[in-house]
């Protein structure tokens, strides 16, 4: 028999398994008052968790909560939104070169058609991997909200 009282580990250890418990904890079970009450009460504390049944929810949480997710956005707004700011857009860059152009007639002049192709396709690309890049972004922090 141990001197020491046994610590609640071993005392929920001998409650729940028994048949493999220490034989030391069990002999001091069995001979220390202080320790068979402290099972006891282990014992019935665990009885009482057993039979508490899950908790159970009297309305249907799944369906409350996809209620209120945020249905997945539909895209044709950003779509228009994105239309509508490039033309207008492109219609302010037409009217200042075009408004400038009078001013500044050899401004285009200067350079060759070659070297404005060059400029555009350039600019085309960045575009494209700079609205790729967007739009990639975009629908990962939709996935996660
Ligand atoms: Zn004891």
């Amino acid at each position: 028999m141990k001197n020491k009282h046994i610590n609640e580990i071993e005392i929920q250890q001998y409650v729940l398994a028994k048949d493999d418990c220490d034989i030391v904890i069990v002999e001091h079970i069995n001979h220390c008052q202080k320790c068979k009450a402290e099972a006891e009460i282990y014992e019935l504390l665990f009885a009482a968790i057993k039979k508490e049944q899950n908790p159970v929810f009297k309305f249907d949480i799944a369906n409350l909560v996809m209620q209120r997710l945020p249905e997945k956005q539909n895209f044709s707004f950003d779509k228009y939104l994105i239309a509508l700011l490039s033309t207008v857009s492109i219609a302010i860059l037409s009217i200042l070169i075009y408004l400038t152009n009078k001013y500044f007639p050899t401004v285009f002049n200067g350079i060759s058609s070659i070297q404005f192709l060059l400029i555009m396709v350039t600019v085309l690309l960045i575009s494209i991997f700079i609205y790729i890049d967007m739009n990639r972004n975009y629908k990962n922090q939709m996935n996660f909200c």
